[in-house]
């Protein structure tokens, strides 16, 4: 079994291409630091030392789609909704630049209230301000992704959550698996530099579903992906917490960072909140495992407690700009530095 391991990371790290079989051996794997170090070496060797930062505004937490395991989901009664008006986005945008950060990420629920013409608005004042800028705000049409593009958005952020049609449909009632792939598709062609990702421990997905989300990332190919564990929220529909304990699904996470690092190697691998949320220090984990990006939260404390996708988020008493400079103190920590550029592949 470990002659195997090393065969396979063997060929995975000159290749960069590995079979199903390969890939499961990696998911399932005992020999977990021996993955992972093979990952953060192929991490320094293709981009560096260097972590980017991405200030992450949660702008609104209305959602139209009812996602089974979302807080933000519609049918949520139970949580208190915002939004902010596009001045408000803007400053808090001029204040995240004025804490150092180059890239921004506007997420939010998928909330038609903001038309085409209030994005453009938002965004070019945005690029005003010449930072680089990530939408994560859900399945648009092909005429909303040109819009926001040609209004100078850099990159779009839209995870695929899972490619295996039956939980998909279980979990996402009213959603299409083919309508994700395809805004994905489409997000690609616009020039999008093109994020997606999965949550790991979802109701009824299995490690063979896992290979499959694997090799989408690469059919795309993503430019970024993002990886974080399922996080149980009792205020959906999913009603018993999932057999395993959060440590597994973080484990789990952490070898498909890796895996999709030695796969796709120049690829932004942000270490996700969810990782922390599950695990103390979880996103100095993922750096060290294969991740190069983390995105610190730069939404207001009055509202960021209410974009409760899933309960025990980190952080919620911290200001946007103590997030900055904890984060910094804590990427010294482990010898790497903070990148200085928007990241945008040349
Ligand atoms: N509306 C946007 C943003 C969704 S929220 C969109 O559709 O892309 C951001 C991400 O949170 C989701 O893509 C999903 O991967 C993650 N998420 C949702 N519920 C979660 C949970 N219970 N545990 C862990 N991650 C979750």
């Amino acid at each position: 079994m470990n002659t195997d391991i090393t065969v396979i990371l063997n060929k995975g790290s000159i290749k960069h291409t590995l079979n199903k079989s390969e890939i499961l051996s990696l998911l399932k794997t005992k020999d977990t630091n021996k993955l992972f170090k093979v990952a953060n070496k192929i991490r320094k060797l293709y981009v560096g030392d260097e972590v980017h930062l991405r200030a992450l505004i949660e702008f609104s937490n209305y959602c139209q789609q009812n996602c089974l395991y979302c807080g933000l989901r519609r049918d949520n009664t139970k949580l208190i909704r915002y939004r902010m008006e596009p001045n408000k986005i803007i400053d808090l945008v001029q204040k995240a630049k004025d804490y150092g950060y180059k890239t921004i990420v506007l997420q939010s629920g998928q909330d038609s209230y903001y038309t085409i013409e209030k994005m453009k608005k938002i965004i070019l004042a945005i690029k005003n301000l010449n930072v680089a800028l990530t939408l994560s705000i859900g399945e648009k049409t092909f005429e909303e992704y040109r819009a926001y593009r040609n209004a100078g958005t850099d990159k779009y952020l839209l995870k695929i959550e899972t490619t295996d049609q039956n939980v998909y449909n279980k979990l996402n009632p009213g959603m299409s698996l083919k309508n994700r792939k395809n805004c994905i598709k489409n997000i690609k062609k616009l020039g999008y530099e093109t994020g997606s990702g999965i949550i790991v421990g979802l109701p009824g997905q299995t490690l063979e579903s896992i290979v499959e989300d694997i090799i989408y990332m690469q059919s795309i190919p993503v430019d970024m992906v993002g990886i974080g564990p399922f996080i149980y929220n009792p205020n959906t529909p999913i009603t018993c917490p999932p057999k395993n304990n959060n440590n597994t699904y973080f484990e789990l996470s952490l070898k498909i960072i890796a895996i999709l690092r030695i796969l796709i190697p120049d690829i932004n691998i942000p270490a996700t909140t969810a990782m922390e949320t599950v695990k103390p220090n979880g996103r100095l984990i993922a750096l060290q495992s294969g991740a190069n990006v983390v995105m610190p939260n730069a939404t207001e404390i009055n509202y960021k407690k209410y974009y409760e996708i899933y309960p025990g988020k980190i952080c919620l008493k911290d200001s946007p700009e103590h997030c900055r400079c904890c984060i910094e103190s804590k990427i010294k920590s482990i010898k790497r530095y903070i990148s200085t550029d928007v990241g945008i592949p040349q």
